[in-house]
């Protein structure tokens, strides 16, 4: 059977991209159906809340209790029903970490020295030598999460495209050296809208934890928080409305947004707005912005008035994915010569 599998850091209130990259996406998934090879199969789905992954930046306990349950709420303001969706954290099912170790000892260094995000961090700096071993084995932990499960199926936003490549590697390697076939290969679900890009700086990509807040649209900001980030955001000073996102990234990224919330595309959204002022198309975009989000904001300001609620729900659902995950985690203990 198909099985769904994604997660997001409880690092803050989820982005705008977080929404429209994967969330969305979630919830869409809870009343579709999914193709495996010809035919159609029904799924069950496994939201994570990860919160073993968001240790991998030094985080104050407090903080990462409170923002794992807003972010619980965040998800269900958006539409993910805990009863269709195990929603559930991480830290709550301890074969993740089991089997993180497993891959960890079938993981060749040179395969994690390749990611991007670990790449791409200064080794020549001083504070190079207190770089995380956690965040270097953040894509082995990604991978143990999609095995757990069996997932076949896995909606995410470009950004994981390069780990989930990773995990599938891996997956193919656990395969071959335990001449085994117990796991499927994980297929990326993409949207549309799978790389929204930061306010600020359009040529990355909007994040939680980016240290601007104005680069980011989050679930909680209020009306005129997303007008005055959208008024500022960056854009360029070519007259006219163009959707053209190598020359004119900021427009375009905006154009996007406005096109994933209004069920259109970028293109025919510039074709409208083509005698847009600069001024104009921020208008336009954040009264969508703001009609799409303000209900989400409300039903999450709802839900965290009884934080004791969202507890309770996470506490079901985690008794759901133990069950699946150490029944899994079973079957890899005896395939590799553990006890189980
Ligand atoms: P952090 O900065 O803490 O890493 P984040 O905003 O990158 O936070 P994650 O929790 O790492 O969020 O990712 C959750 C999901 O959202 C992932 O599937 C990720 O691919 C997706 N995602 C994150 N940022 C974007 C974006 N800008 N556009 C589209 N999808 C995104
Ligand atoms: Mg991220």
């Amino acid at each position: 059977a198909a099985r769904v599998f994604s997660g997001i850091q409880p690092t803050g209130v989820p982005q705008l991209g977080n929404y429209l990259g994967s969330i969305k996406n979630w919830v869409a998934l809870q009343t579709q159906q999914l193709q495996q090879g010809r035919s159609i199969t029904p799924h069950e789905q496994f939201i994570s809340i990860v919160d073993l992954h968001a240790l991998t930046v030094p985080r104050d306990p407090e903080k990462l209790r409170k923002e794992t349950i807003e972010t619980a709420a965040s998800l269900i303001a958006c539409g993910i029903d805990p009863s269709r969706s195990v929603l559930f954290r991480q830290s709550a099912v301890p074969a993740h970490t089991q089997v993180h170790w497993v891959l960890s000892c079938i993981t060749p260094v040179g395969w994690l020295n390749r990611m991007t995000q670990w790449k791409t961090l200064n080794f020549r700096s001083a504070a190079a030598q207190n770089l995380l071993t956690g965040l270097f084995t953040y894509p082995v932990l990604m991978a143990a999460d999609i095995l757990l499960y069996r997932a076949t199926h896995v909606p995410v936003g470009e950004d994981q495209i390069q780990h989930l490549e990773f995990a599938r590697d891996l997956l193919v390697h656990f395969n071959k050296t335990y001449k085994t076939k117990l796991f499927p290969m994980p297929t990326p679900l993409l949207t549309e809208s799978r790389r929204v890009m930061s306010l600020r700086d359009p040529l990355r990509k909007m994040s939680k934890s980016d240290p601007q807040e104005y680069s980011r649209i989050t679930l909680a900001d209020t009306e005129d928080q997303i007008v005055l980030k959208i008024r500022k955001a960056s854009t360029d000073s070519i007259s006219g409305i163009t959707f053209d996102p190598e020359s004119r990234p900021g427009v375009s990224n905006l154009l996007s947004i406005y096109a994933a919330l209004c069920s259109t595309s970028p293109k025919a959204a510039a074709d409208v707005m083509s005698n847009f002022t600069n001024a104009q198309l921020k208008n336009t975009v954040a009264e969508a912005v703001v009609n799409s989000l303000s209900p989400i904001r409300q039903q999450m300001c709802r839900l965290l008035e009884d934080r004791g609620y969202i507890e309770s729900i996470l506490r079901k659902n985690e008794v759901k994915a133990r069950e699946v995950a150490e029944q899994n985690w079973k079957s890899i203990a005896k395939c590799i010569g553990l006890s189980y």
